[in-house]
């Protein structure tokens, strides 16, 4: 479902933030992207939400080369797959319902589905008596359960984190997890970029770790570091 083969990624100023990475991600799979800061986690993450391109080297998801995708394909791809952000990116000024219908509006979902499906989402991440408040009066789990309820809400294959949990306590860290882990476990394939050693410890799921823009480790229910097995 997703393949990366000899990706290379350089930025403009000449940062080598990818070098040479392969790898295949099945469907319903859910992989940690582990490493230090700097070693490309973000970089990779962005690739697949096809911010920018590769410098050199080949990325597949869902059987679309995104080297080879077209300028005005681009937004519908994107909205295929839900994101989630460690700094949460909600609107501030809406209610928690109008943040995750927003995202059905864009794709043009009419207001019947709309009316029907946001309802499920919020009381699927444990919101739904939260509805009418404004993120800035939710918790900060809270507003990461409005964007996960965002993220699933027009039923993606995919979700790629980003540090979800780095702005959250180890307990609410632990939350967010367990619902990540329900939607993986209903089919959705999730992909997570972490530092966060302890939960990828709790976890026990396929962990590739990145030094310094390469791969160094691919391993099912894998542990944080290598030491730790
Ligand atoms: P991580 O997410 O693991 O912390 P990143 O992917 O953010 O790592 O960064 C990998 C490398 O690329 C680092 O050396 C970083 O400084 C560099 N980098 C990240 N974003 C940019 C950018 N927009 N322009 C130039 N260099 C960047």
């Amino acid at each position: 479902m997703i393949e990366l083969f000899r990706v290379n990624m350089v930025y403009p100023n000449g940062v080598v933030a990818l070098k040479n990475i392969t790898f295949t991600i099945e469907r319903s799979e859910f992989v940690f992207m582990v490493g230090a800061s700097g070693a490309g986690k973000s970089t990779l993450i962005r690739l697949l939400g096809r911010e920018f391109l590769p410098t050199s080297g080949r990325i597949r998801v869902f059987g679309k080369d995104l080297t080879k995708m077209r300028r005005r394909e681009i937004p519908l791809y994107r909205r295929s797959i839900g994101v989630v952000f460690q700094d949460f990116r909600l609107l501030n000024n809406r209610t928690v319902y109008d943040n995750v219908a927003f995202a059905m509006r864009v794709v043009g979902a009419p207001s019947r589905e709309i009316r029907k499906r946001v309802p499920e989402v919020l009381a699927m991440v444990g919101l739904e008596k939260k509805a009418k408040r404004k993120p800035p009066e939710l918790s900060g789990g809270e507003q990461q359960r409005v964007c996960l309820a965002r993220a699933i809400v027009n039923q993606p294959s995919l979700i790629i984190a980003d540090e979800p949990t780095g702005n959250l306590d180890p307990d609410t860290s632990m939350e967010i997890m367990e619902l990540l882990e329900t939607i993986n476990i209903r089919g959705t394939t999730v992909i997570m970029a972490t530092h966060d050693k302890q939960i990828v410890d709790a976890m026990k799921k396929r962990v590739i770790a990145l030094e310094d823009g390469q791969v160094v480790r691919d391993e099912q229910r894998g542990a944080y570091s290598s030491y730790d097995i």
